[in-house]
């Protein structure tokens, strides 16, 4: 009689062992896909992708541990946000303009944002250049800017 057989394996000890498998198993796909869907969120890399999943696939709980430290910082939504952002305080910093609508850097000379289409700027009527929404007399030839096309001058 071979050694093995004195602590042989139940039906109930059997079934108990399946199941612990089965569970083992989801737990293993759960992994993998929690991870596969991480790391599309904060990864376009094609090869990081395949990396990631498959750490996770071979070493599992260690793997992801491994992921966890290892994964990109940021969502690629998250970037993207903080970004923008950046790029509005550096130009900021830098004395430019930017769009009250997106955040997005424009030139003092733009008339409309060429992002978001938010009006940036209107032109004189008399003269024709560009203007602040909030100035009522142009600073170039002193024409009222609102004022100028429902009435005329009143000091004329
Ligand atoms: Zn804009
Ligand atoms: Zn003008």
């Amino acid at each position: 009689m071979p050694p093995g057989e004195s602590i042989l394996p139940s039906p109930y000890i059997q079934l108990v062992s399946a199941l612990g498998g089965a569970i083992l198993a989801a737990t293993w796909l759960s992994l993998i896909l929690w991870t596969v869907r991480d790391i599309r969120a904060r990864s376009d890399d094609r090869l990081t992708q395949i990396l990631a999943v498959t750490a996770v696939s071979l070493l599992t709980v260690p793997g992801l541990l491994l992921y966890l430290l290892l994964r990109p910082a940021r969502t690629l939504e998250e970037a993207y946000q903080s970004s923008l952002e950046e790029e509005a305080l550096i130009a900021s910093l830098a004395g430019r303009l930017t769009c009250p609508g997106c955040g997005r850097q424009v030139e003092h000379d733009w008339r409309i944002c060429p992002a978001c289409s938010t009006v940036l700027r209107k032109p004189c009527t008399d003269c024709g250049r560009m203007l602040d929404l909030t100035w009522n007399v142009c600073p170039y030839c002193a024409t009222a800017t609102a004022a100028k096309e429902t009435e005329p001058p009143t000091d004329a």
